[in-house]
């Protein structure tokens, strides 16, 4: 742990080893140590988007997911325009300036009709970040359209698509992808369609969604694997875990893993990901406490205000906060709440002086790494 607090590099047995820790104390105070090093401003930040889930059509078969149908379901849906600018409409009312669009993999939809959607969107938008699709779209784009994927991603880029967003990583070993989705996007896959985002200029996040299938040494490898392409390309802004929601999935005969996990695994991966400068919490699945904690496992930030989150609420847990409790929660933990971009740049010129003042009249908790 002390090696990481110095800022030096973790093997991925040193990784593998900190999962053997049960001392939570320790890997908080070590992962907040780091946090601190490379945050060390008085600010702690957040952001206002909308995820739209454009369609819940998918090709693919995910046992840990309770959002997809298939194109004959009665609930199948492909959404509207009008519908899809309202929900951008409301979006921009509340301050929010990104739209994460994310579907399934739809069987028949033409790369054009994405193409399309980002331009319609961009002409009445021009100033929201389309944060849009994940690799397993965009490959499944490339797969259907029989099309280099440098020129998906040129074309969509070209089209209006902002940055990429980190979702369907999952665990990035092939035998966990195997055993728990079929003709979905596996390891190198996923990496490729980040690595050619990365090297067309674009930026994205990473993700890891656990305490499923995989091993503890698996966790390490997805670690690793991102640490690798981030040493490779730089382009990732931040990186976000959250654990499996069991409920009305496939997979719902698995105990949920609860807050210990997740409180240690963000803090391992704060350790162990030495070249990614952001943690997100992730409230949205670990609820509003436990994703304040999260703020002294490693995050710096606390997410978005997820005006609507139809995956995971699908899969039955999901937490709602208001942009005023997000602001509370970070100033409860003494700092000052700043709203930023997808890129994490600061959007308010000024920081709030009211919670300036409250986080100043609070003192900072002495936290220490150690271990
Ligand atoms: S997780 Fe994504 S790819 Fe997998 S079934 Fe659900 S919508 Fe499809």
């Amino acid at each position: 742990m002390q090696k990481a607090v110095e800022g030096g590099r973790l093997t991925p047995a040193e990784g593998l080893e900190l999962f053997g820790c049960r001392d939570l104390h320790a890997l908080g105070r070590a992962a907040d140590a780091v946090c601190r090093r490379l945050h060390p401003e008085p600010y702690r930040t957040y952001n206002i988007d909308r995820n739209i889930n454009y369609t819940n059509v998918c090709a693919a078969v995910c046992d840990f997911c309770a959002f997809y149908r298939k194109s004959a379901d009665a609930d199948a849906y492909v959404l509207p325009r009008e519908e899809l600018y309202r929900k951008v409409e409301e979006t921009v009312a509340l301050g929010g300036d990104q739209i994460l669009l994310q579907g399934g993999n739809h069987p028949s939809l033409r790369l054009e009709w994405y193409e399309e959607l980002l331009r319609d969107l961009k002409a009445r938008f021009p100033r929201v970040n389309l944060h849009a699709f994940s690799a397993a779209e965009i490959w499944h784009f490339h797969k259907l359209n029989k099309l280099p994927l440098r020129e998906v991603l040129r074309r969509l880029k070209d089209a209006g698509m902002g940055s990429l967003p980190g979702g369907g990583a999952e665990v990035l070993t092939d035998r966990v992808r195997k055993a728990i989705t079929v003709n979905k996007v596996l390891t190198e896959e996923w990496l490729q369609v980040h690595r050619t985002w990365h090297e067309l200029g674009g930026r994205s996040t990473c993700t890891m969604m656990f305490g499923h299938v995989e091993t503890l040494a698996e966790r390490v490898e997805h670690l690793e694997r991102l640490r690798q392409l981030q040493d490779e390309t730089g382009g990732f802004t931040a990186f976000i875990c959250w654990t499996f929601q069991p409920e009305h999935t496939a997979l719902a005969h698995l105990p949920p893993a609860g807050s210990f996990e997740y409180l240690r695994t963000q803090a391992i991966a704060r350790l162990y990901l030495d070249n990614v400068a952001n943690v997100q919490s992730s409230w949205v699945t670990q609820g509003p406490k436990v994703g304040q904690l999260a703020l002294f496992f490693g995050a710096n930030d606390m997410g978005s205000l997820m005006i609507e989150e139809n995956v995971v609420a699908s899969a039955g847990t999901v937490h709602y906060l208001s942009l005023e409790e997000i602001k509370r929660a970070i100033r409860e933990a003494g700092y000052v709440p700043r709203q930023r971009n997808v890129f994490y740049e600061y959007l308010d010129a000024e920081p709030d002086t009211a919670s300036r003042g409250e986080a100043a009249g609070r003192a900072l908790p002495v936290l220490q790494g150690n271990g």
